[in-house]
């Protein structure tokens, strides 16, 4: 099915499987005679696709019953301000590591004394700040695992004395992760887990209610853990493609594969940018993300930054300019990325540096 090599930072590729299985569920959604789109969001066949969702999530994630998974609309960014409505009362800290971590840290400001604990904003976000202390004396600790812009990633579940939220929007479902460790794990759906349209939020029930604030019914998350992620008309279609993708994902063998198949398609691209003298890698070594990798033109060789770029292009390759804050190239390699759209960009690259070195 797959024409282009798609290596889109989000949108970006989902399994053809999870498509075909849409299309068809477009057409007539479980014997029903109408499209998925067309359904009750009440009916007893849509209260099925949800609760498969859910049971994907936890399976998947091995999320344990103290903590809700929660598909909202609104996207990451309007998880930035469910977090601070839901979980600051005075203080709460922040790890500053690109740019989505500041908008996060933005919305958080608006209703208390937030801050940047740590930043690397001294060095365009190319490394993950270490060293900090966590204080005990604030709300919550909040992360970004994966830096989808500059190629940073904790690829770990870090110990913390509070609270601990993570926007993992750019590496869900890439690796196993200890759910019970978080408060709160969310993020947009449309890089990892499906298109976009919908966020999930996995929240532990015990945290909540501790905040003073009147919560806005829509922005409060105990609102959506008593509707089952349906106090109102759910985003449908996006829940059902981001069900279909958890199946290609558990049909796979689940995080624990795909993280293993992740680890090898990162570690192919990374040696190239290492050995081919065209190129350099733009994250700290020990930082470098497993699902954005960026790069640039090694010095010397910046005026071809264009040239490989169409180059790229005619050999299909999609999506691999860098974010217009830091330019050069950017390939996201996400669970659906198969490792030969790794491999053809790799042999593309190696094809310049054959011409040009
Ligand atoms: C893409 C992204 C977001 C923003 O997601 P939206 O759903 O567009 O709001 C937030 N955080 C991270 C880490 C992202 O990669």
């Amino acid at each position: 099915m797959k024409k282009v090599h798609n290596f889109n930072a989000g949108p970006c590729v989902l399994p053809d499987q999870a498509i075909e299985k849409s299309i068809e569920a477009l057409k007539d959604f479980a014997g029903t005679g109408m499209a998925v789109i067309e359904v009750s969001h009440r009916s007893k066949e849509w209260g099925e696709v949800m609760d498969e969702c859910r049971a994907l999530w936890r399976e998947l994630l091995d999320i344990p019953d103290t903590h809700e998974i929660l598909f909202l609309g609104g996207g990451a960014s309007m998880q930035f301000l469910f977090v601070a409505m839901n979980f600051l009362e005075k203080k709460a800290a922040y790890l500053e590591t690109g740019v989505w971590a500041k908008k996060a840290l933005k919305e958080a400001r608006g209703l208390g004394d937030a801050y940047a604990l740590a930043s690397s904003a001294d060095k365009t976000f190319s490394y993950i700040p270490k060293g900090y202390v966590i204080p005990e004396d604030i709300d919550y600790f909040h992360i970004t695992s994966n830096n989808t812009i500059y190629g940073t990633e904790i690829r770990y579940d870090i110990d913390s004395p509070v609270p601990l939220i993570a926007d993992m929007s750019s590496d869900i479902m890439s690796r196993p992760v200890d759910v019970s460790k978080y408060a709160l794990i969310y993020g947009g759906a449309q890089k990892n887990v499906g298109p976009a349209g919908v966020a999930f939020a996995i929240v532990r029930k015990d945290a909540l209610g501790k905040v003073s604030r009147y919560i806005p019914t829509m922005l409060d998350y105990r609102t959506h853990i008593d509707g089952g992620s349906m106090f109102n008309t759910p985003p449908v279609f996006p829940i059902f493609v981001m069900k279909e993708t958890l199946k290609w994902l558990k049909g796979l063998g689940g995080v624990e594969a795909i993280n293993k198949i992740n680890v090898r398609k990162a570690e192919i691209l990374y040696n190239e940018i290492d050995s081919n003298p065209l190129f350099v890698g733009t994250a700290a070594r020990e930082d470098r993300s497993i699902m954005n990798v960026c790069f640039v033109m090694a010095p010397g060789y910046e005026a071809l930054q264009d040239e490989f770029m169409s180059f790229a292009k005619e050999r299909g390759m999609v999506g691999i300019k860098g974010h217009r804050s830091v330019g050069g190239f950017r390939a996201s390699i996400y669970n659906a990325c198969p490792v030969e759209s790794v491999e053809a960009l790799v042999a593309c690259m190696k094809e310049f540096a054959a011409l040009k070195a």
